[in-house]
């Protein structure tokens, strides 16, 4: 409770998690599966197609990333619908008249999440100083795909379903503790459409903490094995990880270590997400005190939105329109070895710099060493 403008505002506590019970009564309602048709006369909600040939089987999330609120409104304690009334729900979808075969995910809030993580939790509830998977996996950690893997399988096997993706974030750290790789290698063979989403989220160690994320390496890992699985089955798909910027503890130097990272793994994100405060989370505590609460040491906190751009700007760096910004970053950083034409650098120099170099390469003379000098060269003979 909290006196605030003279009247008293009262938190309850949250509602206990739905049993599977419970969840699978909830999920067996009739639904219509589609918008209010006063969306109609708008010509409809494009997003509808994906969620409506989509499976929820799982609520809650114990991987509890700083920055994230879900474990605040749906709980740390995961609890998951039955094999039965995810399958019921499958066969409902394959009977729609514009079923095509396709079952767009069946995730959650964690796609391969089914059971709380351990048994301890069932008893005590989740642990209060601690997190289950980060900054290494806890020890009393529960981990079995057999169940969700079987479940897709089933799934499959339906009449008129062609494909089952898992379109809903994995957690790949959880994945990488499954001493069984069934489940992963089901994964890369069957239920990836192209792209598999993923949530590294950053790649600096100091970053990665303020997020209550794995270390770079976890990732590295998992990246490394998706695509030896992927080459050995013959295919060709890819991973999407998802990126943000501006989180508390980042850094301009550290926007530019995940540039570099980018770079280097030739990934151009189509989207990064810029850090927003979320209700209740300790990464918003960072971003109102510049004090991490889970160790209360200082943090670094970007809140002038010229430097949040300049953030952002770097981890799309191949974008003309933050040429600009790039470059204002790397000069800050005083790393104006990165702007260029070479192939290690980030951005190419103002126009008129590039002219001048065009100019005098044509001419045999350049102020510019290396391999700038070359490329010009090459450019000015095309
Ligand atoms: S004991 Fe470990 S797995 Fe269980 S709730 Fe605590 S941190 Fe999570």
């Amino acid at each position: 409770m909290e006196k605030y403008d003279g009247k008293l505002l009262v938190q309850n506590p949250p509602m206990p998690p739905l049993e599977r019970e419970e969840l699978d009564r909830v999920y067996a309602l009739p639904y219509m599966r589609t918008y209010h048709p006063s969306y109609e006369s708008a010509g409809g909600v494009p997003a509808i197609e994906e969620v409506r040939f989509s499976i929820v089987h799982n609520r809650g999330c114990f991987g509890a990333c700083n920055f994230c609120a879900l474990a605040f409104h749906q709980g740390r304690t995961v609890r998951s619908r039955s094999r039965e009334s995810v399958i019921a729900e499958a066969k409902k979808i394959t009977e729609l008249p514009d079923f095509k075969g396709y079952i767009h995910d069946v995730g959650g809030p964690t796609a391969n999440f089914r059971e709380p993580a351990c048994d301890k939790q069932l008893k005590y509830g989740v642990c209060t100083n601690k997190k289950c998977l980060a900054p290494t996996p806890c020890k009393n950690l529960k981990v079995d795909h057999a169940e969700y893997m079987q479940m897709i399988s089933d799934i499959e096997a339906l009449p008129k379903v062609k494909k089952v993706f898992i379109r809903s974030g994995i957690r790949f750290d959880y994945l990488l503790q499954d001493e069984n790789d069934a489940f992963f290698k089901k994964l890369v063979r069957d239920n990836v459409s192209g792209q598999l989403k993923v949530a590294p989220e950053h790649c600096s160690a100091g970053v990665l903490s303020c997020m209550g994320k794995p270390d770079f390496s976890v990732y590295q890992e998992f990246r490394r094995r998706f695509f030896e699985l992927t080459k050995s089955m013959g295919k060709e798909q890819y991973l999407v990880p998802y990126l943000m910027s501006s989180h508390p503890g980042s850094t301009l130097k550290d926007a530019l270590e995940l540039a570099l990272c980018l770079k280097r793994d030739h990934y151009a994100p189509e989207q990064v997400q810029d850090f927003y405060p979320t209700p209740g989370t300790a990464s918003t505590v960072m971003f109102r005190t510049g004090i991490n609460p889970l160790d209360m040491k200082p943090v670094y906190v970007v809140t002038e939105y010229h430097e949040k751009q300049l953030q952002r700007a770097l981890l799309q760096f191949n974008r003309p329109q933050n040429a600009p910004l790039v470059r204002e970053a790397l000069r800050k950083l005083h790393r104006e070895d990165l702007i260029g034409t070479s192939p290690e650098c980030l951005v190419r120099p103002e126009k008129s710099q590039t002219q001048n170099v065009r100019r005098n390469s044509s001419r045999g003379r350049s102020d510019f060493k290396g391999r700038c000098k070359n490329t010009a060269r090459k450019r000015g003979k095309r």
